[in-house]
């Protein structure tokens, strides 16, 4: 049986794409796995996987790379586009800017606003700027009745600070990436979040245990597989592979199903489905 990925998370509109883009969507589309890791699996005498990806979300980081991401969900009905202005971009945002990112949230080919959130580790950006600008998203989520997808690194407390002021009702969106623990986990699950985690939960440095705990203990239903391609190459194809690309979430699925004590079949068919749900696509 062929695995179906439906990937939550592939910013396909970056330069990293620049010079194939189009002959790499078709090739994650019906299943063709990059050189490299026909390359790596011939060595380990590996089967190459039956998988292909039959969905993806590309979100946004700016005006301009989110209307990138919505002309490529014109083109592929497969691919939905989220527009956002991520959070280490919202130094100089201006009304103009959130303006257009408005009229992006209300096109069909938007299915979600992100990636937005908070970001302390490259601090590209002053925290209150980032606060104010992840608000006005919130908001503008709401408005749209679209879901939310979140990006956070090293600021889960000004994270969850947010958060609590908002809720109130339950969100609908996921958590991209997820990299906390499980206490961390139960609150956002409670908040109404799902939780995405890439290659991340992968890596096999002690580090990740909490967050290895974590994907071991939230429920099937809100449960997502993403890549963050072109980054987060998982395990154990990191540094072997130039970039990450959707076809990838196979491993992820895998070590979560190792995790979880189920099939990589179970991992792929929920979490596809979530993804279906969440995003409202029927693809
Ligand atoms: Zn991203």
């Amino acid at each position: 049986m062929t695995l179906k990925l439906f990937d939550t998370h592939a910013h396909f509109d970056l330069e990293d794409f620049d010079t194939d883009r189009d002959s790499l969507i078709e090739r994650c589309r019906v299943g063709h796995f990059p050189q490299d890791v026909l390359d790596f699996l011939e060595k380990h005498h590996a089967p190459v996987p039956d998988a292909r990806v039959a969905a993806a979300i590309d979100p946004g980081v700016s005006v301009e790379r989110s209307r990138l991401a919505v002309s490529l969900a014109r083109r592929y009905p497969w691919i939905r586009a989220a527009a956002a202005i991520h959070p280490n971009y919202t130094a100089d945002t201006t009304e103009e800017d959130f303006r257009q990112i408005e009229l992006l949230a209300e096109l069909n080919q938007t299915a979600a606003i992100g990636e937005t959130g908070l970001d302390r580790h490259w601090d590209a950006s002053p925290i209150e700027t980032q606060i104010h600008w992840f608000s006005r998203h919130i908001e503008l989520a709401g408005r749209v009745h679209k879901p939310l997808i979140i990006h956070c690194r090293e600021a889960i407390d000004d994270l969850l600070t947010v958060l609590r002021q908002k809720a109130g009702h339950p969100f609908t969106g996921t958590i991209h990436s997820f990299s906390e623990g499980p206490k961390e986990a139960e609150e956002l699950l409670a908040m109404g979040f799902h939780l995405g985690f890439t290659g991340s939960v992968t890596y096999t440095q002690k580090k990740f245990a909490p967050l290895w705990e974590a994907a071991k203990r939230v429920p099937d239903e809100r449960l997502l597989i993403e890549t963050d391609s072109p980054f987060l190459v998982p395990h154990p194809l990191r540094g072997k592979l130039r970039r990450n690309e959707p076809l990838m979430t196979l491993y992820v699925a895998r070590r979560l199903a190792e995790l979880r004590d189920t099939t990589v079949e179970h991992i792929v068919t929920v979490t596809a489905q979530n993804a279906r749900r969440l995003f409202a696509m029927e693809v």
